[in-house]
C-alpha cells in the first residue's frame, strides 16, 4: 500500500511541482490549500507524513503543526521562505522533523521524505556513548566531560538532541552561532573536523558526525 502523504500548501504551482514528484516515487498525496482543511482531513485519517507550508489563507503552518502535535508524533515538513530565518527556529521548536526553504528542488524534498520515513520507522534511539547534561553545559564520554569550547558544546548538543536527523549547514549555523552573524559554511566545517578531533582524543569514533553529501551534518547512533 503506498505511503500517504499530506500536502497543504496553497500556491498552486509549488503544490503541482511537489504533486508530481512525491507520485513519482509512489507516494499518495492529498493535497489541501487550507489549514482548516488539512485539519479537517488530518481528523479523519493520519497521513505518513505531512508536508506544512508556513503562510497560508486562513492561518499559518506553525498553527497546523500544533494542533497536529496534540495527538500525533507524524513526522512533518515545513516549507518556509527563504528569508524567514526565524521561522526555521520556532518550526524546530515546534517539533518538525526538517524544513525545506523555497525555493527548493522537488527532488530534494522526496530526499528528505524518503529519510525521516526511513528514520522513524524505528524508535529514536539515546546516544550510548555520549551523555548530554544541559544544566552545566557539558558532554560527557565514557572518561568524563568532553573539553569543548562553547560553539563546540553548542554545535554537539544540537546534534546529540536529535540523532539521527540531517542538520543543514544554514540551520546549524542559525541555531548554534544565532549571536554570531559573521559565520559561513566554512565556520561548521571547521567546528565539525575540531569536534571529530576531540572526540577521537576522548577514545570515541570522530565519524559519529557523518556527513551528508549537498545536506549537512548528523550524529549517528
Ligand atoms: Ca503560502
Amino acid at each position: 500500500m503506498p505511503l500517504r502523504i499530506l500536502l497543504l500548501e496553497d500556491e498552486q504551482a509549488i503544490a503541482d511541482t511537489l504533486l508530481y514528484a512525491l507520485q513519482s516515487e509512489g507516494f499518495e498525496v492529498q493535497h489541501l490549500r487550507l489549514a482548516r482543511d488539512a485539519l479537517a482531513a488530518f481528523a479523519q485519517q493520519q497521513p505518513a507524513l505531512a508536508i506544512l507550508d508556513v503562510g497560508l489563507p486562513d492561518g499559518n503552518g506553525f498553527d497546523v503543526c500544533r494542533a497536529m502535535r496534540q495527538t500525533s508524533d507524524l513526522p512533518i515538513i515545513f516549507l518556509t521562505a527563504r528569508s524567514e530565518e526565524i521561522d526555521r527556529v520556532l518550526g524546530l521548536e515546534l517539533g518538525a522533523d526538517d524544513y525545506v526553504s523555497k525555493p527548493f528542488s522537488p527532488r530534494e524534498v522526496c530526499a528528505r521524505v524518503r529519510a525521516i520515513l526511513r528514520r522513524s520507522a524505528g524508535p529514536v534511539q539515546a546516544c550510548p556513548v555520549l551523555r548530554l547534561d544541559e544544566g552545566s553545559q557539558r558532554i560527557h564520554g565514557a572518561v568524563g566531560p568532553l573539553p569543548l569550547t562553547r560553539y563546540e558544546y553548542r554545535l554537539l548538543a544540537t546534534l546529540l538532541r536529535r540523532p539521527q536527523r540531517i542538520f543543514s549547514r544554514s540551520e546549524l549555523m542559525s541555531l548554534v552561532w544565532e549571536d554570531a552573524p559573521e559565520t559561513s559554511d566554512r565556520t561548521v566545517d571547521a567546528h565539525v573536523k575540531l569536534l571529530r578531533a576531540k572526540l577521537r582524543d576522548a577514545g570515541l569514533a570522530g565519524e559519529m558526525i557523518q556527513t551528508h553529501r549537498h545536506m549537512g551534518y548528523s550524529l549517528r547512533v
